[in-house]
């Protein structure tokens, strides 16, 4: 299918060389999206922090989808719990853009696990809003690969490699 060409603020000039922004895949939880003030604040923080949304969605999962994207976790005890939970209601996915994307994104969202979050990161998203560890209010891709897998998972029509070639 046809790509039309990203914006062009996916350039960022440094000194004499120019790159093109990384990518990651981030998704406002059923948890979150549950509660209008909680998505607003998850939703100004990508704002506050300065990355270009270059795709954004409300999508429901059908547990099939749920099963299907987090199969590594299929022999964890918190499975089952995690698939019910993700395909519960609707949720927010986004490609987000920025320098720095994979890992400024995970260090907004804080541990996976709230009792950490709000010991060690007050501040960050699951530790202010996270309720327990599987209802954590926010994903965020861990790796490139992970990065790319994802969001070629939430939104099949984009090309991550056309966005790197440019
Ligand atoms: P992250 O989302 O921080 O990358 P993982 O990939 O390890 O974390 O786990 C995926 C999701 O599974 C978590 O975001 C959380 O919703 C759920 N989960 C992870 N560990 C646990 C746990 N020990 N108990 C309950 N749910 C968990």
């Amino acid at each position: 299918t046809h790509e039309r060409k990203p914006p062009s603020p996916l350039i960022m000039s440094q000194g004499n060389s120019a790159r093109i922004l990384q990518l990651t895949l981030a998704v406002i939880k059923p948890d979150a999206i549950a509660h209008p003030v909680i998505f607003k604040a998850v939703h100004e923080k990508i704002l506050l922090n300065k990355f270009l949304i270059v795709r954004s969605k409300e999508l429901s999962w059908r547990r099939e989808d749920s099963q299907n994207f987090y199969r590594e976790h299929s022999g964890r005890f918190f499975y089952q719990r995690l698939v019910e939970f993700m395909s519960s209601g609707p949720m927010r996915a986004y490609i987000l853009a920025h320098e720095d994307a994979i890992q400024l994104w995970r260090s907004l969202m804080g541990p996976t696990k709230v009792y950490r979050a709000r010991n060690t990161e007050p501040e960050s998203i699951r530790g202010m809003y996270g309720l327990t560890d599987t209802r954590n209010t926010t994903h965020g891709s861990d790796s490139l690969e992970s990065a790319n897998r994802e969001i070629t998972f939430f939104f099949p029509e984009f090309c991550v490699s056309h966005w790197y070639q440019q």
